[in-house]
């Protein structure tokens, strides 16, 4: 349920409001709109205690959301959501592209292609330092050490950096490094790690489960959401499907889908969707002009050599050509 108070309601007023939503055992979120504040409740069946508010000074109306989801929900809040990360603006009129590689593998190999992913036009740097890999005999990632490089790679290029964590106990290190915490496919019903990450305050990059729903991902985000962590970002990587051609399929609908239900920002990953790099930057161009807020995209210096995910990596050379092009199609669906 949502609380709609007057344009004139004061902040004493609010705070009345929010005191009676907590003495009621429902966690109040508040949205301070330019007009109006619109105070979320969110719990167990709150829209039953609805006459306790509509009579409290400065209410306008008290009003159900109809979506399982409800801070993520466009009812909540109709425009979209637009935060700042490092002086980029997430969500805005410009398409954001994070790239970089799957993992980071060394120092070297990291500061070189970081560089080139800047001078591509990347805006974010991306790259595993913990990989959630299928097996466990395959390369898990550098870990701390990794961390530690990224944080070089941000410092010579001045780029923020996107990581993923894969448990709550890294939550702590891990925003010591990272911009943003990613939160990859197979984790995105880790509650834990999901409520970690809302406690964190920190921006999250959220991806969705390859057999997850849109409205389960939607829900994965209010858990983020529910701590008053606003800034998360939507990821379409790709899903399950009995198509054997591709690594998965993207879900290309889930873009335009994503945009109509919530105001969060929605990004797509091309690499892990498709699995092979030549069908990278045909999906790239179709997510922007599908509405997309920006992409993740996986670069790799000597992609045959690289340790997780070099049939999806596209050359530095090649990803130039894609944010080109990428660039061009945001143009023209007035984005830039
Ligand atoms: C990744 O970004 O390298 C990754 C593991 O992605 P996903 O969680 O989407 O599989
Ligand atoms: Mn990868």
């Amino acid at each position: 349920m949502m609380i709609v108070m007057n344009v004139e309601a004061t902040p004493a007023q609010v705070e009345a409001v929010v005191a009676r939503i907590e003495g009621n055992g429902f966690k109040p979120i508040v949205l301070h709109g330019e007009e109006r504040k619109v105070i979320a409740v969110v719990g167990n069946n709150p829209y039953q205690t609805r006459e306790q508010y509509v009579f409290l000074p400065g209410v306008d109306r008290v009003m159900p959301i109809s979506r399982p989801y409800k801070v993520a929900s466009r009812e909540f809040m109709p425009q979209n959501s637009v935060f700042p990360v490092d002086g980029l603006q997430i969500g805005g009129d410009q398409i954001i592209i994070m790239a970089g590689p799957c993992a980071v593998e060394s120092r070297t190999q990291m500061l070189e292609i970081a560089q080139a992913c800047k001078e591509a036009g990347a805006q974010v740097l991306r790259g595993g330092a913990y990989k959630p890999r299928t097996s466990p005999y395959t390369f898990q990632g550098l870990g701390e050490e990794g961390l530690e490089i990224l944080a070089e790679a941000r410092e010579l290029t001045g780029l923020p950096v996107v990581t993923e964590v894969t448990s709550p106990d890294l939550v702590p290190l891990v925003v010591q490094y990272a911009d943003i915490l990613q939160i990859g496919a197979r984790n995105m019903q880790n509650f834990a790690l999901l409520n970690a990450a809302g406690q964190s305050m920190h921006p999250v990059l959220l991806k969705r489960g390859n057999s997850a729903t849109i409205e389960e991902l939607l829900m994965a985000a209010e858990y983020i959401l529910s701590h008053g962590n606003r800034r998360v970002i939507l990821c379409e990587r790709g899903i399950r499907t009995f198509e054997t051609s591709t690594r998965n399929t993207t879900d290309i609908n889930a873009i335009p889908v994503l945009k109509a239900q919530t105001h969060l920002p929605v990004m797509l990953d091309p690499s892990h969707s498709t699995g092979r790099w030549e069908f990278v930057t045909p999906i790239a161009r179709a997510g922007i002009a599908a509405g997309a807020d920006g992409l993740i995209i996986e670069v790799h210096q000597n992609p045959e050599m690289a340790l997780s995910d070099g049939a999806q990596s596209l050359k530095p050379e090649r990803f130039a050509q894609l944010v080109r092009q990428v660039r061009a199609i945001a143009r023209d669906v007035e984005r830039c």
